[in-house]
């Protein structure tokens, strides 16, 4: 594919779709770089209307085919929040540390054992032809009592992944690539595209 045009302000997010897909698309722009596009209300209330939003006001905006995420963690012991709100956890203008340091509030005396929390996404590429696609990811992982780690963004230094022993921010891009779900819903993408591709 030539060029792809990726819906999120969001570098950290930026920075693995286009390490993912930098062998089968020759160019990754982001959509925020075009003049007048206005960020996406993310209204909706599941990760998958979120993502088909933001990637067909993208497409609509710059003409090209688009792919957008919408992604966050699920706490089982907080009832499935922050959920689609995880970007806002501590509201409005929260950056990381806020939403961290909400969430270590909100978890404050949970023991571990009942800390489990899941990382979920959901992908949408649309086409300017009419193409509507979804694609989903999902990582299982305990929330820490603390930070540990500097890769990644978000909630990543907090999140022990199942199976590893480390948190996703001690997980350089590839390696987090390879397990998170991201890279799982990038994973089905790339096959998608290729199928198409060589028809
Ligand atoms: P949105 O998809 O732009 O609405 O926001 C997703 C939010 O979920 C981010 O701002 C992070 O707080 C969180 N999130 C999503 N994916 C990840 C990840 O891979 N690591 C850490 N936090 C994430």
């Amino acid at each position: 594919m030539r060029s792809l045009v990726v819906a999120t302000r969001n570098r950290g997010k930026l920075k693995e779709i286009e390490a993912f897909l930098s062998d089968i698309v020759e160019r990754v722009v982001c959509a925020n770089d075009f003049d007048g596009f206005s960020e996406t209300i993310e209204d909706g209330e599941t990760f998958e209307s979120n993502a088909l939003k933001k990637a067909r006001e993208a497409m609509r905006h710059t003409g090209l085919p688009a792919l957008a995420d919408d992604s966050g963690l699920v706490v089982e012991a907080l009832n499935g929040r922050p959920g689609v709100f995880s970007a806002r956890f501590a509201g409005e203008n929260a950056d990381d540390a806020d939403n961290n340091r909400r969430l270590l509030d909100e978890l404050e005396g949970v023991p571990h054992d009942v800390r489990r929390a899941a990382f979920v996404c959901a992908l949408a590429f649309v086409t300017p032809q009419g193409t509507e696609r979804l694609f989903f990811g999902r990582v299982g992982g305990r929330i820490l009592e603390e930070k540990r780690g500097s890769e990644g963004f978000g909630y990543d230094p907090l999140f022990l992944v199942d199976g590893f022993g480390r948190s996703m921010a001690e997980l350089d891009v590839e390696e987090k690539n390879r397990i998170s779900h991201r890279g799982q819903a990038l994973q089905s993408f790339k096959e998608y595209l290729c199928s198409i591709e060589n028809v």
